[in-house]
């Protein structure tokens, strides 16, 4: 196949999952695409802004399972590179952070595929803004450190807390899991007890706050019924800035309510933007048709939820 022949690849960062965090260049090229390979975290909503001819494939990845190797999603992207003009690679977050972004463009290059990043909103720092805190902050935090609380099976690594142990912030992104064990590791090199706070579901409508110190979490943690649901762990002195009353705001209990937005595709995109503003959930009814990628959304929430129905 001749180059000129091949499109192009996107790879962008959807963010944490509000669409009102999605980048305008995102926006733009997502409503332009020929096809999107999605990850698990992205937000169906965000899928809602491609067009109706789209082809929509998911290739999320099952926290902690084995579901789609890597290997296999990569080729997925070079073939749809062969059929299509515009292909979107979306991930949550932002693609250059736990994103195995590298392992995707090195074999768009291998390939001669022209590609190019968008960066997204990175859950750490989704997190943070709603809890009205930095995530450095000078004279207090000099530096943060990203780190994944998921090594490889067969690296059996330590966290790097040096920067925590000097003042800076350590965001814990796929640490919920192990978390035990990752205080453990914590514990044996300090005997300071951390301020954490650990934020699900940053900025959507369920989203949840849980603080303590390290001495405490884990408890509070399991007093809590948030499973499966992705959250980040933010540690050090930053997280003694966090304000009660933002604490208080964040803490209210999560709108059971589902708006489902029938009416036009523009109008109704527009008005679930404002909803989310508001802190609510919504689902999309174009022309009377639940689009596919939002069943996940659907069949989660049908059972707990009173459903409000709106005209956009
Ligand atoms: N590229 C993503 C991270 C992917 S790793 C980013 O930049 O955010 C997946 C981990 O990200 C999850 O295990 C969780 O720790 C975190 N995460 C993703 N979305 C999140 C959200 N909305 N709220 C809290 N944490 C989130």
């Amino acid at each position: 196949m001749s180059l000129k022949s091949m499109g192009k690849v996107y790879l962008i960062g959807a963010g944490p999952g509000n669409p009102n965090l999605l980048t305008k260049k995102a926006e733009r090229i997502i409503r332009n695409a020929d096809v999107i390979l999605y990850d698990r975290l992205v937000n169906p909503l965000i899928l809602q802004y491609s067009s109706f001819q789209t082809e929509l494939i998911d290739v999320g990845k099952k926290p902690y399972c084995k579901h789609i190797q890597q290997e296999d999603i990569n080729q997925k992207i070079v073939r749809m590179a062969e059929k299509y003009q515009c292909v979107v690679r979306l991930k949550g977050g932002d693609p250059a952070i736990f994103g195995r972004v590298t392992e995707e463009i090195n074999t768009l290059k291998s390939y001669g595929i022209e590609h190019e990043i968008i960066p997204g909103v990175t859950s750490a720092s989704a997190a943070v803004a709603s809890l009205n805190i930095g995530l450095t902050m000078r004279g207090i935090a000099p530096s943060v450190t990203f780190s994944t609380g998921h090594f490889k099976e067969s690296t059996n690594k330590d966290i790097d807390i040096r920067n925590l142990m000097n003042g800076g912030t350590l965001a814990i992104y796929m640490g919920i899991k192990r978390l035990g064990a990752i205080i453990e590791q914590i514990k044996n090199y300090t005997s300071e007890d951390y301020p954490i706070a650990i934020v699900f579901n940053a900025t959507c409508y369920n989203q949840k706050v849980i603080t303590g110190k390290l001495s405490t979490i884990e408890q509070l943690l399991n007093e809590d019924n948030s499973e499966g649901q992705p959250g980040i762990c933010i540690l050090g002195p930053l997280v003694n800035e966090i304000d009660k009353m933002v604490l208080d705001s964040t803490m209210e209990d999560v709108n059971h309510i589902l708006y489902v937005i029938n009416g036009d595709k523009e109008n109704a995109m527009l008005k679930a933007e404002a909803l989310y503003e508001e802190g609510k959930n919504c689902l999309l009814n174009f022309d009377n048709s639940y689009h596919h990628t939002q069943q996940v959304l659907y069949k989660n929430i049908m059972d707990q939820h009173d459903i409000s129905y709106i005209q956009a």
